[in-house]
């Protein structure tokens, strides 16, 4: 078994035991892979071992891993997860299946007026900085619910839920605080809006933490591909 497949077995058992030790269904929980830095023949390795979700940080990067893998592997579901500048918008609206770093109403309407009319709408994350740290993508907790408004009225979008990268700290309480408070919002606006389905929080450090948190789709890196050249 190559390496990246016996990884996948690996990341696959922590998400059901992180599930199962809080009385959650491991199928509840998705896998997002994250690819970025790392070639296209590695994306075909865990391809080749079931996994279809796929995350990439760097849109030029992933386009062109994107064009090389769709004859072979026309089935994976692609997820920007990285910082999202305009001039790059358009190439994100016809080339991904999800975008899960949108924090602000211009880029998600540039998103909507730019996805092709033959597919489907692009499938959105708010991405919400839930430890309020300055320089960071995200928006504060108490202004998701606005953008959420504006953008669940776009044509070309579907608002899928919500998505955080938190605190980089060891102190494991005040992390549990910050997911969870994200997992109330997220809770509360799933009942107003019945296609929020995904709340994506989780890395390959702290997944278990925030599967007991309530995630439904963890983004692992490292774990699966092995470290990457900064
Ligand atoms: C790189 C990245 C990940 C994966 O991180 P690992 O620690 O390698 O698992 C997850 N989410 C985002 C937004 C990232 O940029």
């Amino acid at each position: 078994m190559n390496t990246i497949v016996q990884h996948l077995h690996t990341v696959h058992d922590r998400i059901a035991t992180a599930a199962r030790a809080c009385d959650r269904h491991p199928d509840d929980v998705r896998l997002l892979a994250v690819s970025k830095t790392k070639p296209a023949a590695d994306v075909r390795s865990a391809y080749a071992a079931g996994q279809r979700r796929f995350g990439e940080n760097y849109v030029q990067e992933a386009v062109d891993k994107i064009a090389a893998l769709k004859t072979d592997c026309p089935d994976i579901r692609w997820h920007l997860i990285g910082p999202l500048q305009s001039n790059k918008s358009r190439l994100v609206a016809e080339a991904f299946d999800w975008v899960q770093s949108v924090d602000r109403l211009r880029i998600a309407q540039r998103l909507s007026a730019q996805r092709p009319g033959n597919m489907r709408p692009l499938n959105i994350c708010l991405q919400v900085n839930v430890s309020a740290e300055d320089n960071k993508s995200g928006l504060p907790l108490d202004q998701v619910e606005a953008l959420a408004l504006e953008v669940s009225q776009l044509p070309g979008l579907c608002l899928r839920g919500l998505m955080t990268i938190p605190e980089a700290t060891d102190n494991s309480d005040k992390l549990r605080t910050q997911l969870l408070e994200l997992k109330q919002l997220f809770d509360r606006m799933a009942e107003k809006y019945p296609q929020m389905d995904t709340l994506s929080m989780g890395m390959s450090n702290d997944l278990e933490l925030a599967v007991a948190c309530g995630s439904t789709l963890v983004r692992v890196g490292t774990a699966i591909f092995g470290s990457r050249n900064p």
